[in-house]
């Protein structure tokens, strides 16, 4: 059976890691097509309430006018509550007419109760799809501090320092061993690293996926990502136009007592987060 599409690219990361901005920034290579979080967004396009003219697309197109949306939109409509697992045959299908089969879409839907979920759905509806994951992994004083300030400006409880540290460390290790386990071929990149060097980032991924670089990718205004569902961010003309970095943690300090308690996480932060970025061009000057 041949596949519906060639190759695929799953990102997977705990919320607010930065996906979005990965998203668009694969999208300026010429074979990717970033497609935001698909699960949410063929929820949201399946709920008869929903109009899809009210969701914008990073083409620039609300959903009912974007040339891949569009025709999804009418395909999951036509079907009585469709289950996710459903909705996702008409995204490849589509994907596959409108882009051609050998372009690769990349999906950064997150769940964190089944975090193969899109994995395992690929592998059904699309046998022999050449699945590759990257996993996204942002510094975990980055990290504690944006989730801290998220759940202040929900008002939802505030959890300690330690617990965050705790949660994004124990998450991490079990999304590798998930993906690892499931026989996913799997590349870890920093956040930071990515925003701090956005061409190595590039290089490496291009090299994990077998695809040549290319310098728009770092220019994320050039995009060719349809991404409708993810991060505010997508459509924010002051952070859609080039790679910003949150520095808050550079400033704030309640991180310092949960990161000298947790040297091994301080650790392993180092390894992971900035594994490919410090002995490479900062401590070895003549290399
Ligand atoms: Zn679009």
């Amino acid at each position: 059976m041949t596949p519906l599409v060639d190759r695929a690219i799953v990102v997977t990361c705990l919320g607010h890691s930065g996906s979005t901005l990965l998203d668009l920034i694969l999208g300026g290579h010429p074979k990717i097509i970033g497609l935001g979080e698909v699960f949410s967004a063929t929820g949201w396009l399946s709920r008869r309430k929903s109009n899809p003219s009210d969701a914008r697309c990073t083409c620039g197109q609300n959903a009912a006018e974007c040339r891949f949306w569009g025709p999804v939109a009418q395909s999951i409509r036509s079907a009585p509550n469709p289950p996710p697992e459903v909705r996702y045959r008409p995204v490849l299908e589509t994907f596959a007419t409108v882009f051609g089969p050998d372009s690769i879409p990349v999906d950064i839907s997150k769940n964190s109760k089944d975090r193969l979920r899109t994995i395992n759905t690929i592998r059904s509806i699309s046998p022999g799809t050449d699945i590759r994951a990257i996993h996204l992994i942002k510094d975990v004083r980055a990290f504690v501090v944006s989730r801290s300030d998220r759940d202040r400006a929900k008002h939802f409880p505030i959890r300690p320092m330690l617990v965050l540290f705790w949660q994004w460390y124990l998450e991490n290790r079990h999304i590798r061993r998930q993906f690892v386990g499931a026989g996913v071929p799997l590349m870890t990149l920093g956040y930071d690293e990515l925003c701090l060097a956005p061409m190595d980032s590039v290089r490496r991924m291009t090299d994990f996926l077998g695809l040549e670089p290319y310098p728009s990718m770092s220019d994320i205004s050039r995009t060719a990502s349809h991404a409708l569902r993810g991060n505010r961010m997508r459509l924010d003309p002051k952070k859609n136009r080039q790679i910003l970095y949150d520095p808050r943690w550079l400033y704030r300090n309640e991180w310092v007592l949960a990161a000298a308690l947790s040297p091994h996480i301080m650790r392993y932060n180092a390894r992971e987060v900035y594994g490919n970025l410090g002995k490479s061009r900062w401590e070895n000057p003549k290399a």
